[in-house]
């Protein structure tokens, strides 16, 4: 039986999307301006430009400024002075291996980053995810969730299909590529996205862990929602 056939909804077979490609324009700003949100967007390895993209379109619809910071070493986090992180997907076992590097030691910094206070706000897509939910640095979870990686199977098995974003109330485009699987959530794991009856996305706190990839789809609700939540956080401040 083909993994996705039993949910709901039609799927289609995966296709290389638009966003996909160079994307070489230059986000980071050298003097802050005030008012601006600084976003950090992990680059240890994947899907990272395109949530760039989504980035800006969100920030264009919401009208919030923002400032995406490109980290790829612990001294970047530090710098930056952020208001919200992105984790792209990518590959898990390769973004450990990066991340724990002792030149860059980004994951500790990012790790320690999150866990200061569950009110920041954090989008982890697919492999960014399964760091969330299984850091495996001996320290807790950032979202209280059980996660299984590959679960739906090789890269084949990838597929698109619509799902129900709970957290945002409507529909939105799910795209899976080889994709995790939550296989318990806690009780800090507020359901935030369903793909029939299983759960696709886990939220603790401000911490979104997300098992298909939004920043590949058209709808930049996901990443609106960060913005949003960021710039909430700093009115209130
Ligand atoms: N299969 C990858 C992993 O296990 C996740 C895939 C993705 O991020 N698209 O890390």
């Amino acid at each position: 039986m083909d993994a996705t056939s039993r949910f709901h909804g039609p799927t289609r077979p995966l296709r290389v999307f638009q966003f996909i490609g160079t994307y070489d324009r230059v986000h980071f700003r050298v003097a802050r301006r005030r008012g601006v949100l600084r976003i950090g967007l992990v680059m240890l390895q994947g899907a990272r430009h395109v949530h760039m993209a989504a980035l800006e379109r969100a920030s264009a619809e919401s009208g919030i400024d923002i400032e995406v910071h490109e980290l790829r070493k612990a001294s970047d986090l530090e710098a930056a002075e952020l208001h919200a992180i992105v984790m792209p997907g990518g590959e898990s076992t390769t973004m450990r291996l990066t991340g724990n590097d002792p030149v860059s030691s980004l994951l500790p910094a990012v790790f320690e980053w999150i866990r200061a206070d569950s009110a920041r706000p954090v989008l982890g897509t697919c492999a960014g995810a399964i760091l969330l939910s299984d850091p495996q640095d001996g320290g807790a979870k950032m979202v209280d969730a059980a996660i299984d990686r590959n679960a739906f199977g090789t890269q084949t098995n990838s597929f698109q299909t619509t799902l129900e974003a709970t957290s945002l109330q409507r529909e939105f485009p799910g795209v899976f590529i080889r994709a995790p699987r939550f296989t318990q959530t806690g009780p800090e794991g507020e359901v935030a996205a369903m793909l029939g009856d299983e759960v696709v996305g886990v939220k603790t706190g401000n911490r979104l862990a997300l098992t298909f990839h939004p920043e590949l789809s058209s709808d930049v609700g996901f990443h609106r929602w960060l913005i949003e939540t960021a710039s909430a956080l700093t009115a209130e401040a």
